[in-house]
């Protein structure tokens, strides 16, 4: 006999329905109230480091990164320096990120990239930044946000998923999402609120079971599994 399929209440939560520019504030508040140390977790010292974590981060934990970056810069504290390293040393050293040969590559061709078109200096607009081997929008707005307070928002997995359950953009593909944040949000937040819903999704709003019951949105969330 062929199984009934039950739908379950977390696959409902993934529907859209759009909420009113007052209510998305109100939401974003609150959860700026529930996180008010919301900062980048990457340990870093200058844009250089900042910027080769972020690539590093893809598809991998911030502490994982920590873990190997302290080592990896002591060895290679500069662009000019990671871009003439032994691409086999620079491999074993950010082994546990995962996917380790490609992000070898990557960040030894940002590094190269860093020298032959900006002096070996991090730039700072997205468009000179995305130019670069590694770095798409997410990344440039990341270390544009947090290194030099330019805002942008970095539309990662947790921004995506939290954008359609809050409510806030029906989009599925990045660019337009932060299309649609930058319409409902002053500019002067947008990395704030980045890393603030980054910080939901990470601490509640997981992607298979949002803790709706220890959520402090649950009364204004669409998505809520409470209502
Ligand atoms: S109520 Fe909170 S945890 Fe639940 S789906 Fe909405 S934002 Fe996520």
């Amino acid at each position: 006999m062929p199984r009934k399929v039950v739908k379950t209440k977390a696959k409902t939560a993934t529907k859209f329905k759009k909420v009113s520019r007052d209510r998305a504030q109100e939401m974003i508040d609150l959860l700026c109230k529930r996180y008010p140390d919301a900062e980048c977790e990457l340990t870093y010292k200058n844009d250089f480091e900042l910027l080769i974590s972020v690539i590093l981060s893809a598809q991998c934990t911030d502490v994982t990164v920590n873990k190997v970056t302290p080592k990896l810069f002591k060895r290679f504290p500069t662009a000019k320096a990671l871009a003439e390293a032994n691409l086999e040393e620079v491999q074993q050293l950010i082994r546990p990120t995962g996917f380790f040969n490609a992000k070898a590559r990557n960040i030894q061709a940002c590094a190269e990239g860093l020298i032959q078109k900006f002096g070996g200096k991090v730039p700072k607009t997205v468009e000179e930044l995305t130019t670069l081997a590694g770095v798409g929008r997410k990344t440039a707005n990341v270390v544009l946000g947090v290194a030099h307070q330019i805002p942008g928002w970095s539309v990662d997995t947790h921004v995506q998923r939290l954008s359609k359950r809050l409510g806030l953009s029906k989009e599925a593909d990045p660019l337009k999402i932060e299309k649609d944040l930058q319409k409902i949000f002053p500019a002067q937040d947008w990395s704030k609120l980045s890393i603030t819903l980054i910080w939901h999704g990470r601490r509640t709003c997981y992607a298979r079971k949002p803790d709706c019951a220890h959520c402090p949105i649950n009364h204004l969330c669409p998505a809520s599994l409470l209502h």
